[in-house]
């Protein structure tokens, strides 16, 4: 995830960095792979998913927090305009104390693009608020999601818990 903004920069080895390309794909066709995997694989997968979205998530967040972003308040607000913007749902942030962040997501598209499941699968979603959280808790933390639309849930939930793993 992260907004627009194009050219190059200099990433913080100072070597110069490609803007990040974004692509678009259908939520089912993402989601699909997932549903076709075997039920061990696909819970790995998803967990990949999940981390590897952290790592990058984390890098747009401090690009945001790079052009003015800082206070935590209009940092969230500007993580919850551009998930609008990329079409990944309607996030609203909740809850936030020293040690942790809540989410709530309305419409996911990665439970639209899954259908019927048994187990939790927004997994971006996850990651992106594990990277956010590391950035407003100022401390590592693991995220999760305890409610999802795929399982049945009105909206999709997440919570951020600091001090469980780097983020
Ligand atoms: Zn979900």
């Amino acid at each position: 995830m992260g907004g627009g903004g194009c050219g190059v920069k200099r990433g913080r080895s100072g070597k110069r960095a490609a803007a990040p390309r974004y692509l678009s794909l259908r939520a089912d066709t993402l989601m699909g792979m997932f549903r076709r995997l075997p039920a061990r694989a696909r819970t790995q997968a998803l967990a990949a998913l999940a981390q590897a979205t952290a790592e990058a998530g984390g890098d747009s967040a401090r690009r945001y927090a790079a052009t003015g972003a800082r206070d935590a308040a209009v940092l969230l607000a500007k993580i919850e305009a551009t998930a609008a913007e990329l079409g990944w749902g309607e996030w609203q942030f909740g809850k936030r104390s020293a040690t942790r962040l809540a989410l709530e997501v309305r419409d996911s598209p990665f439970a639209a693009g899954y259908g019927a499941a048994d187990i939790e699968v927004c997994a971006p979603i996850a990651g992106m608020l594990q990277a956010v959280a590391g950035m407003v808790l100022d401390t590592p933390c693991e995220a999760r999601e305890t409610a999802c639309r795929a399982r049945g849930a009105t909206r999709c939930r997440f919570e951020a818990i600091a001090g469980r793993r780097r983020c």
